[in-house]
């Protein structure tokens, strides 16, 4: 990544109550964003960015579809944008992870690794994780061949065949980014159509180096040191065959980073936070942004418009009270 761990505030040493007006977690484009409307009203926001500073945004290696970038820009670069744009107007971007919050009472209390912050507004904006598979093998071959990031891992597999599971479009961009690298990449789909965009479903058909198997699942990883072979099975036939590969990419959806408000916010089935159209959830100051609360969008540009307008009603909410 682009920034430099240097430009980080010093965070709350522990023991210390810091009172902040404006207390954002997490520092993906809806966070950042966030942030950057809080500062520019003067609220002096504080972000914590979490362990993946630039969130999901951050590993993606070239985004196309953010307006003003005519030519693309990196995923890293972009985040490294925002955070300076934010704190050009006085935010404060601290390198550290909220592990619980309290949301009993004003302000609202959230102990994090550094310290412990009094917030009279919160905005969420954890984001979301990659979904595993759930099959024998992969937690013990993940970082030795099983990746759900191809942006971080891809370099590993020049001139290796690869295998990408999913028919998303996280799947056909991590596909098309990992022919940089593999001499194949094959896409293995539950089903015999596509989720993805049509324009990155034709990139993807007319990318010599990619290949489809459909209507297939993966059933177990194996390997003694390193991923060796995939265990498939076609859901039409039920037949079961081997595929050798040193290396499985995974983009089968994500789950939004809420186990830490269970029971204090209004969530639907799958974890993602019930908010109104300004962001609002059914804590009074409590707000959420990006992928916490958007189970359906999921761009770049959505979460940070997210952000923007959790920022201007978390303003709203404040000037109300003083
Ligand atoms: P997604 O759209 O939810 O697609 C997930 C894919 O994984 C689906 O094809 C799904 O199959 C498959 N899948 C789910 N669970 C599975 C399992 N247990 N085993 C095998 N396959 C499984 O997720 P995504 O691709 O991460 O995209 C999420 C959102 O971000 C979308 O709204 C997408 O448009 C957006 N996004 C946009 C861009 C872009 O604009 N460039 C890039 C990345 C993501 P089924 O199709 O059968 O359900």
């Amino acid at each position: 990544m682009s920034f430099s761990l240097g430009s980080f505030s010093k965070s709350a040493p522990s023991g210390e109550e810091k009172k902040v007006k404006v207390l954002v977690l997490g520092s993906g484009p809806a966070g950042l964003t966030a942030a950057l409307y809080a500062a520019r009203a003067e609220l002096e926001p504080v972000v914590l960015t979490g362990m993946e500073f630039g969130g999901q945004a951050a590993l993606t290696h070239t985004i196309e579809n953010y307006p003003g970038f005519p030519d693309g820009v990196g995923g890293s670069e972009l985040g490294d944008l925002f955070q300076r744009q934010a704190e050009r107007f006085g935010a404060k971007v601290e390198f550290d992870t909220a592990n619980s919050v309290d949301l009993s009472s004003r302000p609202y209390k959230v102990v994090a690794d550094n310290g412990t912050y009094l917030a009279d507004s919160l905005v969420i904006a954890t984001g979301a994780r990659s979904n595993h598979l759930n099959i024998p093998g992969e937690v013990e071959l993940t970082g030795k061949g099983v990746s759900y990031c191809a942006t971080c891992d891809g370099w590993f597999f020049k001139d290796k065949r690869v295998v990408v599971v999913g028919g998303g479009d996280s799947a056909l961009e991590e596909a098309i980014f990992l022919t940089r690298f593999a001499t194949k990449v094959t896409i293995i789909h539950r089903r015999d159509s596509l989720r993805a965009g049509k324009v990155l479903q034709k990139r993807a058909f007319d990318n010599p180096k990619i290949e489809f198997i459909w209507n297939t699942v993966v059933e177990e990883a194996t390997g003694t040191e390193k991923l060796a072979l995939l265990k498939l099975r076609n859901l039409e036939t039920g037949e079961s065959t081997n595929h050798e590969t040193e290396g499985l990419f995974i983009f089968i959806g994500h789950t939004p980073n809420t186990q830490m408000f269970v029971g204090q916010l209004d969530m639907d089935d799958l974890g993602y936070i019930h908010s109104n159209m300004y962001m609002e959830t059914n804590k009074p100051g409590v707000f959420v942004a990006g992928e916490v609360a958007d189970s359906h969008f999921r761009q770049v540009i959505t979460s940070a418009g997210m952000g923007a307008a959790a920022a201007i009603q978390a303003t709203h909410f404040l000037e109300k009270e003083s």
